[in-house]
Parts: structure tokens; sequence; C-alpha cells
């Protein structure tokens, strides 16, 4: 069932994305070598509940009916998403994956970006340049009568030319009352197929780039989602709303990219 949100529910939807984005530049604050994921995680969590707002992954049943243990999914190198934080210390050269979501007055957040450790090498950065710039180039598609397809096309045609894989198990979808609704967004697929976009369709776009081949396994945790070639993974997402005349982005990096600059002064 995809349910098309109404102006008023699209407020309320940009309200709960603006947290998110708000949340994962209070995040990106403490990001530096030394600092664990777990010490990530309290920071997400006390800001999102200081908000009056709820951690959406705290709890959430995988297929198993096993809960994400955190507020954020924490993934770093290797682990292309639902890292669970733990006592893993960042160190200098690593990328970190912070996934967020929360629920505020009925409707979810949900937005995520990878951030470098310190420094990183050009080839981090290229991964992290380019999964970013998909993003982008997928919204783009995200207008009223263009197709899913068209959307998942962008993402793959341009990571791939830039020499990177796209991960199959794990697709963007809908939101709005519930983190995940129909449809399912995938990060590939052929231009004018799927599902025709119309206005007020709510949906997360999340590439999942590798470096390497796109092979993934799931751990004995029931979450962390790893490249088996350990090569590095990169992840962004944007929860928008399909407009006519183009999508309204819903989430936001900008505060982040704020503390982001602030911190290479
Ligand atoms: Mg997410
Ligand atoms: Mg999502």
């Amino acid at each position: 069932m995809v349910y098309l949100k109404t102006d008023d529910e699209i407020a309320l939807l940009k309200k709960s994305n603006q947290l998110v984005g708000l949340t994962l530049a209070e995040v990106a604050k403490h990001i530096k070598p030394g600092v664990t994921t777990r010490q990530l995680d309290a920071v997400a969590e006390e800001f999102i509940r200081d908000h009056g707002a709820v951690p959406t992954f705290k709890g959430y049943p995988n297929t198993h009916g096993q809960p994400f243990p955190g507020s954020i999914c924490a993934s770093v190198n290797d682990v292309v998403v639902h890292g669970i934080p733990s006592d893993e210390v960042l160190k200098e050269g690593d990328i970190i994956s912070v996934d967020c979501g929360v629920s505020l007055d009925g409707f979810c957040g949900d937005s995520a970006y990878t951030f470098a450790v310190g420094e990183i090498s050009p080839e981090l950065q290229k991964l992290l340049e380019d999964t970013k710039q998909s993003l982008y180039l997928g919204i783009e598609q995200a207008v009223v009568g263009k197709r899913i397809g068209d959307i998942g096309n962008a993402v793959q045609n341009y990571c791939q030319a830039n020499g990177f894989s796209v991960v199959r198990e794990f697709v963007g979808h809908g939101i709005g009352r519930e983190m995940h609704e129909a449809p399912a967004v995938p990060n590939y697929g052929a231009s004018g197929r799927g599902m025709m976009l119309k206005n007020g369709l709510c949906i997360a776009i999340e590439p999942m780039i590798v470096m390497g081949n796109r092979n993934i396994y799931i751990e004995r945790d029931g979450w962390t989602v790893r490249t088996v070639d350990h090569k590095p993974a990169a992840h962004f997402e944007h929860s928008i709303a399909v407009r006519p005349r183009g999508a309204e982005i819903l989430s936001t990096f900008e505060f982040i990219d704020e503390v982001l600059t602030a911190n290479k002064v």
C-alpha cells in the first residue's frame, strides 16, 4: 500500500527530518579519532529525546524479531549499513556512516551521512563524494511523471561509471507514519520502469555504494551488513517528497556542512 501525503503531512515529515539533520550534525561534532561509536549513539539519543522525539531505530525489529539496540546505525569502513554502536574506537583514516531516524508528532524522519575520521585517503574521499553526488542525481529524477526505475538508474549509472558497485539487497523506501513504507526504492534499475511517481509520494533515497564488488553478508548479530571483500562502503540518505517541479528534500545536510566547515578552520 502506497500512501500519498497531504501538504500538512509533508510539513510534519519535514519537521521530523530536519531534527534528523540537526542530530547528525550534533553527532558530527563528536566524530574524531579516539571516540567510540557507543559514545556517538549516546550523543544522538540524548539530542533526539531533548527535542521531544523518539529514536525510531531503538528497538526496531529485524526480520528475525531481534530489536536494534542503538539510536543510530554506526557503520565503519567495510560495514555497509546497520552497524551496531559498540566500544569500537574510531581511528584516523576511517569512514563512518551514521544513519538516524526519529519519530516526532506521528511522523518519521530518516537520513544518513558518511563522515571522514580525520584525514582519509583520496580514494575514500572519492567514494564519499561520488556516493553523495549519486544521491542528488537520484533525487533529480524524483519528479511527478517519472518512475521509480529512473531514480535507481541514475544512481547506478553514475556510481558504476566511477568504478564503484551498488549494493542490491538493501534499498530505499517510502516514509511516513512508518519508517519503512511502500514502495521499495532500489539504487539500481532501468529507466522508465517501475511505479509512476505521483505528487505527495514521500520516499527515502539511500545509495549504498562499495569500492569493491557488491557482495555482502549479515553478521551473526543479525544486523551488521559487511562487504565480503572487506572493501569500504559509503551510504548517504535523504527523505524527499515528489513534487511536480522537482523533489522537495525534507531532510538536510546543511547543519552537517556547518559543522564540517567549522572543523576545517
Ligand atoms: Mg536511514
Ligand atoms: Mg532509510
